[in-house]
């Protein structure tokens, strides 16, 4: 994967259109694929803290979210044109699952808010199988993980905030059978509307 590195932290310097085919030509391929958003909060965080910046350089796609990541590839003449924010990959791969029919399940937030949220996301993409939703306060590890294995979903979105999420996912990657996992901070908040 082609990766600029902007104060020791990876971001992909692709726009969303060409993640979006990247990460489906690796779901074609039977490859697990990460997501994570860049911005520069979280860079001068895992530059504080080697545990996250080791994770988040670890994941396949490190997303350009905020602004000031474009800026900083510009005055270094990089190759990130363009933001491509979490919620708006996520919304981008839902639209993949409504013409693929993937499947896809969402873990985080309060349990009100992912309920809604996964009936809002089935009443616009109605191709795409929501296989199941777990709120974000679920303390056991095992009974999550068992319950996303046990839906097989393609996309998996985990909204536990950051870094808790970067974190889980990083924890849990392996024993996980979905074939992407996006962190996605507060998204499942804005699309419960
Ligand atoms: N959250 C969760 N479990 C926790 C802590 C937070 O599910 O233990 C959820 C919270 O309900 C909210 C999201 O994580 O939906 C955090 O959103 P926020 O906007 O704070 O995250 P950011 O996008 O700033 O990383």
């Amino acid at each position: 994967m082609d990766r600029e590195m902007i104060l020791r932290v990876n971001v992909t310097p692709l726009n969303d259109k060409e993640i979006i085919d990247s990460i489906n030509q690796r779901i074609q391929a039977g490859l697990k694929s990460t997501i994570i958003a860049i911005n520069p909060e979280k860079i001068v965080r895992a530059n504080k803290n080697e545990a996250l910046l080791e994770l988040l350089n670890s994941a396949t796609y490190q997303i350009p979210d905020g602004i000031g990541v474009i800026i900083a590839s510009k005055l270094r003449r990089g190759a990130i044109q363009s933001r491509v924010t979490g919620i708006d990959l996520m919304e981008q791969l839902l639209e993949l699952a409504h013409a693929e029919r993937y499947r896809i399940y969402l873990f985080g937030a309060r349990d009100t808010v992912v309920a809604k949220a996964a009936e809002e996301i089935s009443k616009k993409y109605t191709n795409l199988e929501i296989a199941g939703f777990m709120h974000g306060y679920e303390q056991d590890t095992d009974k999550i993980v068992s319950d996303i294995n046990h839906c097989r979903p393609d996309l998996l979105f985990v909204a536990l905030g950051s870094p808790r999420q970067e974190f889980w996912i990083k924890e849990n990657l392996d024993k996980l059978n979905a074939k992407v996992v996006q962190g996605v901070g507060g998204s499942f908040d804005v699309l419960s509307g």
